[in-house]
C-alpha cells in the first residue's frame, strides 16, 4: 500500500498593536479609520523620507520570540525584499532576511524557524465604481488603496513544516493567538486581520521510508484564509485534492491557492513559473541593531505566566477538570476572575469549592453577570444557603413526634438504635423538610437519654 504524508508549514503575521507605525509616527490603529486619514511621506514611500525604526515593536517580537523559546539574536538587521505591487509604493518591503530578530523557537511538538518583524502593507479594496467621487466611474471595477495600514510592524512567524493536518494548525495557530493576547502585543483578531497566515501544503509518497522526515520538493501555499474553521478546511481539502493526484501517479503544481468558502474547495491564483527574486539587500537607512543580554533578561523578566505555565499550575492547585481549565486560560481576564474568586471564597468561612467556582463560571456563565468576583461569590452562597427551620421550631416538631411515637422511644431504649432514623424522618415532615438534621439529632438524642 502506497503511504502518504501530509506537510504543513505555516507563515503566521501579527499586526502588533503599538501606538505608533514601524517606521514612521503616523498612528498604528488603522481598523476603520477613514482611508488615507493616518499617512505621512514614510509610509507613502515618497522619496527621500527616512525610516525610523519602532523600539516597542522590536520588544514586542523579541517578547513573542522568548515566548516560543526563540534564541534571540545580538545582532539583528532589517532588509528590503523588492517586489512590484500597488500595495508598496516604495517598490520594496522593509523586512528581515538572514539575521531576523528570533530563531529556533518550539510551540509544543512544531518547531519554530523563525520570527522577524517588516512593515504591512497598504490595503487594496476591490468594489464596483465609486461613490462619493468627483469623476464617478459608475459599474466599473476599481481598486482602492488605503495606506493607513501601511508601515504598521508586522511580526512573523515561520514554523518548519512539521504539521500533518488541519486539526493540528488550528490548535496551534489559538496558541499563538492566546500567547500573543497574553503577552499584550496584538488582539491578534482572525477576522479583523490582525492575525493572518499562509499555509503551505505538500503530500510525501514514500513507499520505502514513509516515516523518515523528508517534505517534497514542490509546496501549494494556501492565502487569504481569514477564521480557523476555513484554514482547518482549506488544508484538509488541500490534503485530499494533492493526495489523489498523487495517486494518478502524478505531482501537484507549485502554486498559490485561496479558498472558496461556499464550496468549500481551494482554486488555483497563481502559478509560480520560477522562485520570484525579492532581490533582498540590507537596509541602507537603518543600522543594525545590537541586542545586548541585559535586555533580553529585562523582557524576559517582563514575560507574564504562559498560558502553558498556568495551565499545569490550575492542575496542580484547583485539580480541575481538563476542560474547564482550556475554558478558564484562555482568556488571562477569567483565568484572573476565577483566581481572585477562589481568594474570596476560601478567606471568607464559607469555603465553595474551587470546581464549583470554575463550574459557575465556564457553564453557569455568572461572570458576565457579576463583574466582581465578590459578586460572584455572594450569588453562589445564597444559592447554596437552605432557610432551615428555627430551634424553637425544631424544638416543639420533636416533642410532638415523641409524644406521637412512645412506642419507637421504647424500642429505642431497648437498644434498637435504628429508630433514630424514622424519628429524625417524621421531625422532617413536621417542619415540611426544613429541619437541620444535624440539629434534629443532636436534640433527639438529648430528649432520648433523658
Ligand atoms: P521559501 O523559500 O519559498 O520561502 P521556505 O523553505 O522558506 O520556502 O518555507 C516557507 C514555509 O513553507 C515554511 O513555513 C516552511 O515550513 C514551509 N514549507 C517548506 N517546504 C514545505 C513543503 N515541502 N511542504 C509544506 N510546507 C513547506
Ligand atoms: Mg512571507
Ligand atoms: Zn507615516
Amino acid at each position: 500500500m502506497q503511504k502518504f504524508k501530509p506537510y504543513i508549514g505555516l507563515e503566521v503575521h501579527i499586526e502588533l498593536s503599538t501606538k505608533s507605525k514601524m517606521f514612521c509616527a503616523c498612528s498604528a490603529e488603522h481598523f476603520s479609520k477613514k482611508p488615507n486619514t493616518q499617512v505621512c511621506p514614510v509610509c507613502l514611500g515618497l522619496p527621500g523620507a527616512l525610516p525610523y525604526p519602532n523600539e516597542r515593536a522590536i520588544e514586542d517580537t523579541i517578547k513573542l520570540g522568548l515566548a516560543f523559546g526563540c534564541k534571540v539574536n545580538g545582532f539583528s538587521k532589517f532588509d528590503r525584499k523588492h517586489y512590484f505591487y500597488p500595495d508598496l509604493p516604495k517598490g520594496y518591503q522593509i523586512s528581515q532576511y538572514d539575521l531576523p530578530l528570533c530563531g529556533n523557537g518550539r510551540g509544543g511538538t512544531i518547531r519554530v524557524r523563525r520570527i522577524h518583524l517588516e512593515e504591512d502593507t497598504a490595503k487594496l479594496v476591490h468594489q464596483l465604481g465609486i461613490s462619493n467621487f468627483q469623476f464617478p466611474i459608475s459599474k466599473e471595477k476599481v481598486t482602492l488603496i488605503d495606506f493607513n495600514r501601511s508601515g504598521v510592524p508586522l511580526a512573523e512567524l515561520v514554523t518548519e513544516p512539521d504539521f500533518s493536518s488541519g486539526k493540528e494548525v488550528i490548535d496551534f495557530l489559538k496558541e499563538v493567538q492566546v500567547i500573543v493576547r497574553y503577552l499584550g502585543i496584538s488582539n491578534a483578531d482572525m477576522e479583523k486581520g490582525s492575525m493572518r497566515l499562509e499555509a503551505n501544503v505538500s503530500v510525501a509518497t514514500d513507499n520505502k521510508q514513509p516515516t523518515t522526515n523528508n517534505p517534497p520538493d514542490y509546496k501549494v501555499e494556501l492565502k487569504n484564509i481569514n477564521s480557523f474553521r476555513f484554514v482547518k478546511n482549506a488544508i484538509d481539502y488541500e490534503i485530499e485534492r494533492q493526495t489523489k493526484i498523487l495517486q494518478k501517479g502524478e505531482i501537484p503544481v507549485q502554486e498559490t491557492r485561496g479558498y472558496d468558502e461556499n464550496k468549500g474547495t481551494t482554486f488555483s491564483q497563481r502559478t509560480k513559473e520560477e522562485a520570484q527574486d525579492y532581490r533582498y539587500f540590507p537596509e541602507p537607512d537603518i543600522p543594525p541593531i545590537k541586542i545586548i543580554d541585559k535586555n533580553i533578561k529585562r523582557l524576559r523578566d517582563l514575560l507574564p505566566e504562559l498560558p502553558n505555565e498556568k495551565r499545569q499550575r490550575f492542575i496542580k492547585d484547583y485539580h480541575l477538570p481538563k476542560d474547564y481549565i482550556e475554558i478558564l486560560v484562555a482568556s488571562q481576564e477569567l483565568a484572573m476572575y476565577f483566581e481572585k474568586a477562589v481568594g474570596i471564597s476560601s478567606s471568607s468561612s464559607t469555603s465553595i469549592s474551587a470546581k464549583t467556582l470554575a463550574d459557575m463560571i465556564v457553564n453557569k456563565k455568572l461572570n458576565e453577570e457579576y463583574s466582581e468576583p465578590a459578586g460572584l461569590v455572594k450569588k453562589i452562597i445564597e444559592l447554596t444557603k437552605v432557610e432551615y427551620a428555627s430551634d424553637a421550631q425544631t424544638d416543639e416538631a420533636i416533642e410532638t413526634v415523641l409524644k406521637e411515637n412512645p412506642k419507637a422511644v421504647g424500642d429505642y431504649k431497648k437498644g434498637k438504635g435504628e429508630v433514630i432514623g424514622f424519628l429524625i424522618g417524621m421531625v422532617q415532615k413536621k417542619l415540611q423538610g426544613k429541619g437541620n438534621p444535624k440539629f434534629i439529632s443532636e436534640v433527639l438524642l438529648k430528649y432520648m437519654q433523658k
